[in-house]
Protein backbone atom coordinates (compact mmCIF):
# COMPACT_ATOMS: atom_id res chain seq x y z
CA UNK A 1 0.00 0.00 0.00
CA UNK A 2 0.93 3.16 -1.07
CA UNK A 3 1.82 5.43 2.29
CA UNK A 4 3.08 9.06 2.85
CA UNK A 5 6.59 9.94 4.03
CA UNK A 6 5.39 10.90 7.64
CA UNK A 7 4.03 7.74 8.04
CA UNK A 8 7.45 5.64 8.20
CA UNK A 9 8.88 8.36 10.54
CA UNK A 10 8.40 7.23 14.17
CA UNK A 11 9.88 8.61 16.83
CA UNK A 12 9.35 5.28 18.61
CA UNK A 13 11.06 2.17 19.48
CA UNK A 14 9.67 -0.98 17.67
CA UNK A 15 9.71 -4.14 20.25
CA UNK A 16 8.31 -7.16 20.66
CA UNK A 17 5.22 -5.81 18.18
CA UNK A 18 4.59 -2.29 20.30
CA UNK A 19 6.11 1.03 19.46
CA UNK A 20 7.21 2.74 22.33
CA UNK A 21 9.33 5.19 24.42
CA UNK A 22 12.42 4.56 26.01
CA UNK A 23 11.53 4.34 29.62
CA UNK A 24 13.45 7.29 30.79
CA UNK A 25 11.34 9.47 28.31
CA UNK A 26 14.70 10.58 26.88
CA UNK A 27 15.16 11.51 23.44
CA UNK A 28 17.68 12.09 20.62
CA UNK A 29 17.55 14.88 18.11
CA UNK A 30 17.69 13.93 14.38
CA UNK A 31 18.84 16.70 12.37
CA UNK A 32 18.86 16.92 8.37
CA UNK A 33 22.51 17.56 7.40
CA UNK A 34 21.41 19.53 4.38
CA UNK A 35 20.10 22.54 6.66
CA UNK A 36 20.86 21.95 10.37
CA UNK A 37 17.16 21.50 10.99
CA UNK A 38 16.26 19.21 13.99
CA UNK A 39 13.32 16.67 11.98
CA UNK A 40 12.17 15.14 14.95
CA UNK A 41 13.43 12.75 17.92
CA UNK A 42 13.91 9.02 18.39
CA UNK A 43 14.07 7.01 21.88
CA UNK A 44 17.24 7.24 24.23
CA UNK A 45 17.23 3.74 24.79
CA UNK A 46 19.61 1.66 26.54
CA UNK A 47 20.17 -1.48 28.54
CA UNK A 48 16.86 -2.37 30.09
CA UNK A 49 14.97 -1.40 26.50
CA UNK A 50 17.62 -3.83 24.54
CA UNK A 51 17.32 -6.89 27.00
CA UNK A 52 13.03 -7.03 26.77
CA UNK A 53 13.75 -6.74 23.08
CA UNK A 54 16.43 -9.75 22.94
CA UNK A 55 13.49 -11.38 25.18
CA UNK A 56 10.95 -10.69 22.50
CA UNK A 57 13.11 -12.10 19.75
CA UNK A 58 14.31 -15.45 21.90
CA UNK A 59 10.61 -15.80 22.41
CA UNK A 60 9.37 -15.00 18.74
CA UNK A 61 12.71 -17.17 17.76
CA UNK A 62 10.98 -20.49 19.38
CA UNK A 63 8.14 -20.80 16.77
CA UNK A 64 9.69 -18.40 14.13
CA UNK A 65 12.18 -21.25 13.99
CA UNK A 66 9.78 -23.86 13.08
CA UNK A 67 7.89 -22.13 10.24
CA UNK A 68 8.56 -23.18 6.41
CA UNK A 69 11.41 -21.59 4.84
CA UNK A 70 9.09 -21.51 1.91
CA UNK A 71 6.18 -19.26 4.45
CA UNK A 72 9.28 -17.38 5.59
CA UNK A 73 9.63 -16.45 1.53
CA UNK A 74 6.08 -15.26 1.34
CA UNK A 75 6.65 -12.76 4.21
CA UNK A 76 10.04 -11.47 2.63
CA UNK A 77 8.07 -11.23 -0.58
CA UNK A 78 5.51 -9.14 0.90
CA UNK A 79 8.31 -7.21 2.65
CA UNK A 80 10.19 -6.74 -0.72
CA UNK A 81 6.55 -5.77 -2.05
CA UNK A 82 6.00 -3.22 0.36
CA UNK A 83 9.06 -1.83 0.14
CA UNK A 84 9.09 -1.39 -3.72
CA UNK A 85 5.45 0.40 -3.10
CA UNK A 86 7.24 3.23 -1.10
CA UNK A 87 10.35 3.64 -2.80
CA UNK A 88 9.83 7.46 -3.07
CA UNK A 89 8.28 7.98 0.46
CA UNK A 90 11.51 5.49 2.24
CA UNK A 91 14.06 7.45 -0.42
CA UNK A 92 12.54 10.50 0.70
CA UNK A 93 13.24 9.69 4.32
CA UNK A 94 16.59 8.67 3.72
CA UNK A 95 17.50 12.20 2.41
CA UNK A 96 16.26 13.72 5.38
CA UNK A 97 17.94 12.52 7.52
CA UNK A 98 21.15 11.04 5.72
CA UNK A 99 21.83 14.22 2.49
CA UNK A 100 22.62 12.03 -0.03
CA UNK A 101 20.91 12.78 -3.69
CA UNK A 102 17.28 11.62 -4.28
CA UNK A 103 18.44 9.59 -7.46
CA UNK A 104 20.84 7.68 -4.56
CA UNK A 105 18.22 7.28 -1.66
CA UNK A 106 15.96 5.50 -4.34
CA UNK A 107 18.88 3.27 -5.48
CA UNK A 108 19.52 2.35 -2.18
CA UNK A 109 16.13 1.55 -1.22
CA UNK A 110 16.14 0.02 -4.16
CA UNK A 111 19.04 -1.70 -3.19
CA UNK A 112 17.17 -2.87 0.05
CA UNK A 113 14.21 -4.19 -1.75
CA UNK A 114 16.41 -6.62 -4.11
CA UNK A 115 18.25 -8.35 -0.71
CA UNK A 116 15.09 -8.85 0.34
CA UNK A 117 13.99 -11.01 -2.64
CA UNK A 118 17.56 -12.27 -3.00
CA UNK A 119 17.16 -13.59 0.75
CA UNK A 120 13.28 -14.69 0.25
CA UNK A 121 15.05 -16.83 -2.53
CA UNK A 122 17.84 -17.87 -1.04
CA UNK A 123 16.28 -19.41 2.16
CA UNK A 124 14.69 -21.82 0.39
CA UNK A 125 18.15 -23.28 -0.70
CA UNK A 126 19.55 -24.10 2.97
CA UNK A 127 20.35 -27.65 1.64
CA UNK A 128 22.81 -29.62 4.31
CA UNK A 129 24.35 -32.73 3.41
CA UNK A 130 23.91 -36.60 3.36
CA UNK A 131 27.31 -37.88 3.83
CA UNK A 132 28.84 -41.43 2.66
CA UNK A 133 29.12 -43.31 6.03
CA UNK A 134 32.41 -44.91 6.73
CA UNK A 135 30.00 -47.09 9.12
CA UNK A 136 27.51 -49.90 7.46
CA UNK A 137 24.88 -49.11 10.30
CA UNK A 138 24.89 -45.91 10.39
CA UNK A 139 24.08 -42.84 8.39
CA UNK A 140 25.52 -38.86 8.55
CA UNK A 141 23.22 -36.31 8.27
CA UNK A 142 24.81 -32.45 7.79
CA UNK A 143 21.82 -29.85 8.84
CA UNK A 144 21.71 -26.67 9.09
CA UNK A 145 19.70 -24.22 11.44
CA UNK A 146 19.35 -20.50 11.86
CA UNK A 147 21.90 -19.26 15.30
CA UNK A 148 18.78 -18.00 16.64
CA UNK A 149 18.56 -14.37 18.17
CA UNK A 150 20.95 -12.00 16.34
CA UNK A 151 22.34 -8.71 16.75
CA UNK A 152 22.45 -6.00 14.41
CA UNK A 153 24.69 -2.56 14.51
CA UNK A 154 24.36 -0.49 11.12
CA UNK A 155 25.80 2.87 10.44
CA UNK A 156 24.83 6.46 8.88
CA UNK A 157 25.94 6.31 5.50
CA UNK A 158 23.21 3.34 3.78
CA UNK A 159 20.94 3.32 6.32
CA UNK A 160 18.23 1.49 4.71
CA UNK A 161 20.07 -1.15 2.75
CA UNK A 162 22.78 -2.02 5.71
CA UNK A 163 19.91 -3.29 7.68
CA UNK A 164 18.36 -5.21 4.81
CA UNK A 165 21.98 -7.02 4.25
CA UNK A 166 21.19 -8.39 7.54
CA UNK A 167 17.28 -8.85 8.22
CA UNK A 168 17.18 -10.70 4.79
CA UNK A 169 19.29 -13.46 5.41
CA UNK A 170 18.43 -13.63 9.14
CA UNK A 171 14.57 -13.77 8.76
CA UNK A 172 14.86 -15.99 5.40
CA UNK A 173 17.21 -18.67 8.00
CA UNK A 174 14.56 -18.47 10.53
CA UNK A 175 16.49 -16.51 12.87
CA UNK A 176 14.80 -13.08 14.99
CA UNK A 177 16.51 -9.74 15.11
CA UNK A 178 17.42 -6.99 17.36
CA UNK A 179 18.64 -3.66 15.41
CA UNK A 180 20.79 -0.69 16.12
CA UNK A 181 20.40 1.70 13.85
CA UNK A 182 23.14 4.93 13.90
CA UNK A 183 21.71 7.58 15.66
CA UNK A 184 22.13 10.15 12.93
CA UNK A 185 19.74 8.01 10.59
CA UNK A 186 17.09 6.28 12.94
CA UNK A 187 14.42 6.44 10.53
CA UNK A 188 15.18 4.60 7.95
CA UNK A 189 16.08 1.85 10.56
CA UNK A 190 13.22 2.35 12.85
CA UNK A 191 10.92 1.91 9.03
CA UNK A 192 11.94 -1.24 8.52
CA UNK A 193 9.53 -2.13 11.81
CA UNK A 194 6.59 -0.37 9.82
CA UNK A 195 7.08 -2.18 6.49
CA UNK A 196 7.87 -5.46 8.38
CA UNK A 197 4.61 -5.29 10.69
CA UNK A 198 2.75 -4.39 7.68
CA UNK A 199 3.81 -7.22 6.01
CA UNK A 200 2.82 -9.54 8.79
CA UNK A 201 6.02 -10.73 10.63
CA UNK A 202 4.96 -12.23 13.94
CA UNK A 203 5.81 -9.76 17.06
CA UNK A 204 9.49 -9.96 18.23
CA UNK A 205 10.66 -10.90 15.21
CA UNK A 206 11.91 -7.78 14.26
CA UNK A 207 12.93 -5.26 16.91
CA UNK A 208 14.27 -1.91 16.61
CA UNK A 209 16.18 -0.23 19.33
CA UNK A 210 17.77 3.09 19.15
CA UNK A 211 20.18 5.38 21.77
CA UNK A 212 22.87 4.76 23.59
CA UNK A 213 25.27 2.47 21.09
CA UNK A 214 27.36 1.60 24.32
CA UNK A 215 24.77 0.57 26.09
CA UNK A 216 22.95 -1.20 23.44
CA UNK A 217 26.11 -2.37 22.42
CA UNK A 218 26.86 -4.08 25.54
CA UNK A 219 23.55 -6.02 26.34
CA UNK A 220 23.72 -6.72 22.45
CA UNK A 221 27.25 -8.44 22.63
CA UNK A 222 27.26 -9.83 26.21
CA UNK A 223 23.51 -11.01 26.51
CA UNK A 224 23.94 -14.78 26.24
CA UNK A 225 20.19 -15.08 24.51
CA UNK A 226 22.06 -13.65 21.45
CA UNK A 227 24.20 -15.72 19.49
CA UNK A 228 25.35 -13.64 16.49
CA UNK A 229 26.27 -9.90 16.12
CA UNK A 230 26.34 -8.46 12.85
CA UNK A 231 28.10 -4.95 12.56
CA UNK A 232 29.12 -2.38 9.93
CA UNK A 233 30.82 0.73 10.82
CA UNK A 234 34.27 1.86 11.65
CA UNK A 235 37.35 -0.78 12.36
CA UNK A 236 37.74 0.66 15.74
CA UNK A 237 33.92 0.14 17.18
CA UNK A 238 33.88 -3.57 15.40
CA UNK A 239 37.67 -4.63 17.13
CA UNK A 240 35.72 -3.23 20.73
CA UNK A 241 32.52 -5.50 19.54
CA UNK A 242 34.66 -8.56 18.93
CA UNK A 243 36.36 -8.55 22.29
CA UNK A 244 32.82 -8.12 24.00
CA UNK A 245 31.38 -11.00 22.03
CA UNK A 246 34.39 -13.26 23.37
CA UNK A 247 32.28 -13.74 26.41
CA UNK A 248 29.88 -15.44 25.41
CA UNK A 249 31.45 -16.66 22.31
CA UNK A 250 28.84 -15.56 19.76
CA UNK A 251 29.35 -15.64 15.69
CA UNK A 252 30.62 -12.25 14.61
CA UNK A 253 30.46 -10.94 11.20
CA UNK A 254 32.21 -7.77 10.41
CA UNK A 255 31.96 -4.67 7.74
CA UNK A 256 34.80 -2.22 8.88
CA UNK A 257 36.68 0.38 7.28
CA UNK A 258 38.31 0.40 3.88
CA UNK A 259 40.99 2.43 2.01
CA UNK A 260 40.43 1.79 -1.50
CA UNK A 261 43.08 2.18 -3.93
CA UNK A 262 41.97 2.74 -7.60
CA UNK A 263 44.64 1.96 -10.17
CA UNK A 264 44.93 3.10 -13.50
CA UNK A 265 47.56 1.61 -15.74
CA UNK A 266 49.59 3.61 -18.93
CA UNK A 267 47.05 1.04 -21.42
CA UNK A 268 43.41 2.00 -19.42
CA UNK A 269 41.04 3.71 -21.53
CA UNK A 270 41.51 6.73 -19.64
CA UNK A 271 37.91 8.33 -19.69
CA UNK A 272 36.28 4.89 -18.66
CA UNK A 273 38.62 5.53 -15.68
CA UNK A 274 37.56 8.98 -14.91
CA UNK A 275 33.56 7.63 -15.41
CA UNK A 276 34.58 5.06 -12.84
CA UNK A 277 36.41 7.02 -10.40
CA UNK A 278 34.16 9.92 -9.85
CA UNK A 279 31.49 7.06 -8.97
CA UNK A 280 33.93 5.04 -7.19
CA UNK A 281 34.96 8.36 -5.27
CA UNK A 282 32.31 11.03 -5.43
CA UNK A 283 29.06 8.84 -4.50
CA UNK A 284 27.79 9.23 -1.15
CA UNK A 285 29.65 12.54 -1.26
CA UNK A 286 32.43 10.11 -0.53
CA UNK A 287 31.28 8.72 2.47
CA UNK A 288 31.27 5.00 1.38
CA UNK A 289 33.63 2.19 3.03
CA UNK A 290 33.83 1.54 -0.74
CA UNK A 291 34.42 4.65 -1.93
CA UNK A 292 38.12 4.87 -3.14
CA UNK A 293 40.47 6.73 -1.01
CA UNK A 294 43.81 6.67 -3.14
CA UNK A 295 44.44 6.90 -6.47
CA UNK A 296 47.73 5.81 -8.48
CA UNK A 297 48.13 6.44 -11.81
CA UNK A 298 51.16 5.36 -14.02
CA UNK A 299 53.51 8.02 -14.75
CA UNK A 300 52.38 8.21 -18.73
CA UNK A 301 49.01 9.57 -18.01
CA UNK A 302 49.32 10.95 -14.59
CA UNK A 303 49.20 14.92 -15.84
CA UNK A 304 46.25 13.54 -18.39
CA UNK A 305 44.03 11.82 -15.76
CA UNK A 306 44.84 14.32 -13.08
CA UNK A 307 43.45 17.14 -15.90
CA UNK A 308 40.25 15.30 -16.73
CA UNK A 309 39.29 14.04 -13.32
CA UNK A 310 39.62 17.61 -12.41
CA UNK A 311 37.12 18.63 -14.94
CA UNK A 312 34.66 15.87 -14.03
CA UNK A 313 35.05 16.41 -10.05
CA UNK A 314 34.10 20.13 -10.67
CA UNK A 315 30.98 19.67 -12.93
CA UNK A 316 29.57 17.37 -10.42
CA UNK A 317 26.24 19.37 -9.05
CA UNK A 318 26.48 20.24 -4.69
CA UNK A 319 23.24 20.66 -3.48
CA UNK A 320 20.55 19.72 -0.83
CA UNK A 321 19.71 15.84 -1.98
CA UNK A 322 15.98 16.78 -2.28
CA UNK A 323 16.51 19.66 -5.26
CA UNK A 324 16.57 17.56 -8.78
CA UNK A 325 19.77 17.47 -10.46
CA UNK A 326 21.93 17.07 -7.12
CA UNK A 327 24.81 14.65 -7.24
CA UNK A 328 26.59 15.27 -4.30
CA UNK A 329 25.14 16.61 -1.07
CA UNK A 330 26.30 17.58 2.22
CA UNK A 331 28.59 15.63 4.73
CA UNK A 332 27.09 13.67 7.60
CA UNK A 333 28.15 16.44 10.18
CA UNK A 334 31.14 19.57 11.03
CA UNK A 335 32.80 16.87 12.08
CA UNK A 336 33.19 15.54 9.00
CA UNK A 337 34.10 18.27 7.56
CA UNK A 338 37.05 18.84 9.93
CA UNK A 339 38.48 16.03 9.10
CA UNK A 340 39.21 16.27 5.23
CA UNK A 341 39.95 19.87 5.93
CA UNK A 342 42.36 18.42 7.99
CA UNK A 343 43.74 15.93 5.87
CA UNK A 344 43.95 18.19 2.90
CA UNK A 345 45.71 20.77 5.24
CA UNK A 346 48.11 17.54 6.21
CA UNK A 347 48.63 17.35 2.37
CA UNK A 348 49.38 21.03 1.34
CA UNK A 349 51.93 21.26 3.87
CA UNK A 350 53.81 18.26 2.29
CA UNK A 351 53.64 19.47 -1.34
CA UNK A 352 50.21 17.95 -2.58
CA UNK A 353 48.89 20.43 -5.35
CA UNK A 354 45.06 20.96 -5.00
CA UNK A 355 43.51 20.95 -8.57
CA UNK A 356 39.61 20.96 -7.88
CA UNK A 357 37.57 22.10 -5.12
CA UNK A 358 39.62 22.01 -2.06
CA UNK A 359 37.31 23.67 0.32
CA UNK A 360 33.87 23.98 1.94
CA UNK A 361 31.24 24.71 -0.53
CA UNK A 362 29.55 28.33 -0.66
CA UNK A 363 26.03 26.29 0.18
CA UNK A 364 27.78 26.71 3.82
CA UNK A 365 26.84 24.46 6.50
CA UNK A 366 28.35 20.74 6.21
CA UNK A 367 29.19 21.16 2.09
CA UNK A 368 32.32 20.86 1.02
CA UNK A 369 33.31 21.07 -2.69
CA UNK A 370 34.64 17.93 -4.80
CA UNK A 371 38.23 18.01 -4.42
CA UNK A 372 41.27 16.65 -6.18
CA UNK A 373 44.72 16.46 -5.31
CA UNK A 374 47.47 16.29 -7.47
CA UNK A 375 50.71 15.27 -6.24
CA UNK A 376 50.00 12.91 -3.20
CA UNK A 377 52.75 10.73 -1.63
CA UNK A 378 52.76 7.97 1.02
CA UNK A 379 54.05 10.11 3.84
CA UNK A 380 50.22 11.66 4.00
CA UNK A 381 48.05 10.96 5.83
CA UNK A 382 45.11 9.83 3.56
CA UNK A 383 47.45 7.04 2.89
CA UNK A 384 46.35 5.11 5.99
CA UNK A 385 43.47 6.94 6.96
CA UNK A 386 39.66 7.13 5.68
CA UNK A 387 38.71 10.30 4.20
CA UNK A 388 34.74 9.41 4.70
CA UNK A 389 34.57 12.91 2.04
CA UNK A 390 35.15 13.92 -1.75
CA UNK A 391 38.39 14.14 -1.95
CA UNK A 392 40.83 12.23 -4.55
CA UNK A 393 44.52 11.88 -3.83
CA UNK A 394 46.13 10.79 -7.21
CA UNK A 395 49.78 9.21 -6.38
CA UNK A 396 51.63 8.70 -8.87
CA UNK A 397 53.78 5.10 -10.07
CA UNK A 398 56.31 3.64 -12.58
CA UNK A 399 55.94 -0.16 -12.50
CA UNK A 400 53.04 -2.67 -12.17
CA UNK A 401 55.37 -4.05 -8.93
CA UNK A 402 55.30 -0.81 -7.40
CA UNK A 403 51.64 -0.19 -8.25
CA UNK A 404 50.39 -3.41 -5.71
CA UNK A 405 52.93 -2.80 -3.30
CA UNK A 406 51.52 0.92 -2.73
CA UNK A 407 47.76 -0.29 -2.58
CA UNK A 408 48.67 -2.90 -0.53
CA UNK A 409 50.42 -0.78 2.04
CA UNK A 410 47.50 -0.48 4.67
CA UNK A 411 45.63 -2.74 7.43
CA UNK A 412 42.37 -2.94 5.36
CA UNK A 413 41.65 -5.08 2.46
CA UNK A 414 37.74 -4.06 1.37
CA UNK A 415 37.71 -3.10 -2.18
CA UNK A 416 40.07 -1.92 -4.49
CA UNK A 417 39.80 -0.76 -8.39
CA UNK A 418 42.00 -1.02 -11.35
CA UNK A 419 41.81 0.08 -15.10
CA UNK A 420 44.20 -1.80 -17.67
CA UNK A 421 43.95 -2.61 -20.92
CA UNK A 422 45.83 -6.27 -20.89
CA UNK A 423 44.32 -9.31 -19.83
CA UNK A 424 47.69 -10.37 -18.51
CA UNK A 425 47.88 -7.74 -16.53
CA UNK A 426 44.37 -7.98 -15.36
CA UNK A 427 44.99 -11.52 -13.78
CA UNK A 428 48.60 -10.08 -12.47
CA UNK A 429 47.12 -6.98 -10.76
CA UNK A 430 43.69 -9.11 -9.48
CA UNK A 431 46.01 -12.07 -8.04
CA UNK A 432 48.48 -9.74 -6.20
CA UNK A 433 45.51 -7.37 -4.64
CA UNK A 434 44.74 -8.38 -1.20
CA UNK A 435 41.52 -7.50 -1.08
CA UNK A 436 37.33 -9.00 -0.95
CA UNK A 437 36.28 -6.98 -3.62
CA UNK A 438 37.99 -6.00 -6.98
CA UNK A 439 36.79 -4.09 -9.45
CA UNK A 440 38.53 -4.78 -13.25
CA UNK A 441 37.85 -1.43 -15.55
CA UNK A 442 34.36 -0.87 -13.35
CA UNK A 443 34.25 1.52 -10.62
CA UNK A 444 30.78 0.42 -9.04
CA UNK A 445 30.27 -3.34 -8.67
CA UNK A 446 28.30 -3.76 -5.65
CA UNK A 447 25.35 -6.55 -6.12
CA UNK A 448 22.84 -8.49 -3.90
CA UNK A 449 24.47 -11.58 -6.18
CA UNK A 450 27.92 -11.25 -5.10
CA UNK A 451 29.60 -11.79 -1.90
CA UNK A 452 30.10 -8.18 -0.30
CA UNK A 453 33.19 -8.58 2.53
CA UNK A 454 36.38 -7.28 3.16
CA UNK A 455 39.95 -8.72 4.18
CA UNK A 456 42.60 -7.81 7.10
CA UNK A 457 41.17 -5.10 9.40
CA UNK A 458 38.37 -4.37 6.75
CA UNK A 459 36.27 -7.60 8.61
CA UNK A 460 34.85 -10.72 8.80
CA UNK A 461 32.08 -12.43 7.04
CA UNK A 462 30.09 -11.90 3.78
CA UNK A 463 26.85 -10.77 2.98
CA UNK A 464 25.22 -11.08 -0.48
CA UNK A 465 25.86 -13.52 -2.38
CA UNK A 466 24.48 -17.28 -1.18
CA UNK A 467 27.21 -16.88 1.38
CA UNK A 468 25.93 -14.10 2.66
CA UNK A 469 23.12 -16.78 4.16
CA UNK A 470 26.08 -18.63 6.06
CA UNK A 471 26.52 -16.34 8.53
CA UNK A 472 23.53 -16.60 10.16
CA UNK A 473 23.44 -20.52 10.10
CA UNK A 474 24.63 -23.53 12.59
CA UNK A 475 26.13 -26.57 11.46
CA UNK A 476 24.92 -30.01 12.94
CA UNK A 477 25.91 -32.94 12.57
CA UNK A 478 23.67 -35.94 13.27
CA UNK A 479 24.90 -39.74 13.25
CA UNK A 480 22.27 -42.00 12.87
CA UNK A 481 22.98 -45.49 14.66
CA UNK A 482 21.75 -49.09 14.92
CA UNK A 483 20.15 -49.51 11.41
CA UNK A 484 20.90 -52.79 11.52
CA UNK A 485 21.89 -52.96 7.78
P1 LIG B 1 30.82 5.75 11.86
O1 LIG B 1 32.21 6.26 11.91
O2 LIG B 1 30.35 5.34 10.53
O3 LIG B 1 29.81 6.58 12.62
P2 LIG B 1 30.75 3.84 14.00
O4 LIG B 1 31.51 2.57 14.03
O5 LIG B 1 31.09 4.89 15.00
O6 LIG B 1 30.92 4.35 12.53
O7 LIG B 1 29.18 3.59 14.09
C1 LIG B 1 28.55 2.53 13.46
C2 LIG B 1 27.44 2.03 14.37
O8 LIG B 1 28.02 1.55 15.58
C3 LIG B 1 26.43 3.08 14.79
O9 LIG B 1 25.15 2.48 14.89
C4 LIG B 1 26.95 3.50 16.14
O10 LIG B 1 25.94 4.06 16.96
C5 LIG B 1 27.40 2.17 16.69
N1 LIG B 1 28.38 2.26 17.79
C6 LIG B 1 29.28 3.21 18.03
N2 LIG B 1 29.97 2.93 19.16
C7 LIG B 1 29.47 1.76 19.65
C8 LIG B 1 29.76 0.92 20.79
N3 LIG B 1 30.71 1.23 21.65
N4 LIG B 1 29.03 -0.19 20.93
C9 LIG B 1 28.08 -0.54 20.04
N5 LIG B 1 27.77 0.19 18.97
C10 LIG B 1 28.45 1.32 18.76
Amino acid sequence: MLQKTSHFMRQANFIDGAWVKADSGQTIDVVNPANGQTIGTVPRAGTAETRRAIEAADVAFRSWKRTSADHRAKLLRKLHDAIMDNQDALAELLVMEQGKSLAEAKGEVGMSAAYILWYAEEGRRVYGDVVPSPWADRRILVTKEPVGVIGAITPWNFPSSMLARKLGPALASGCTAVAKPASQTPYSGLAWGVLCEEAGFPKGVVNIVTGAASEIGDELCENPLVRKITFTGSTEVGKTLIKKTAGTVKKVSMELGGNAPFIVFDDADIDRAVEGAIAAKYRNSGQTCVCTNRFFVQAGIYDTFVEKLSAAAEKLKVGSGLEEGTQQGPLIDEKAIEKVEELIADATSKGAKVTAGGARHPLGGSFFQPTVISNATPDMRFMQEEIFGPVAPVFRFETEEEAINLANDTVFGLACYFYTGDLGRAFRVMEGLKYGLVGVNEGIITTVEAPFGGLKESGLGKEGGHQGIEDYLDTKYVCIGGLGL
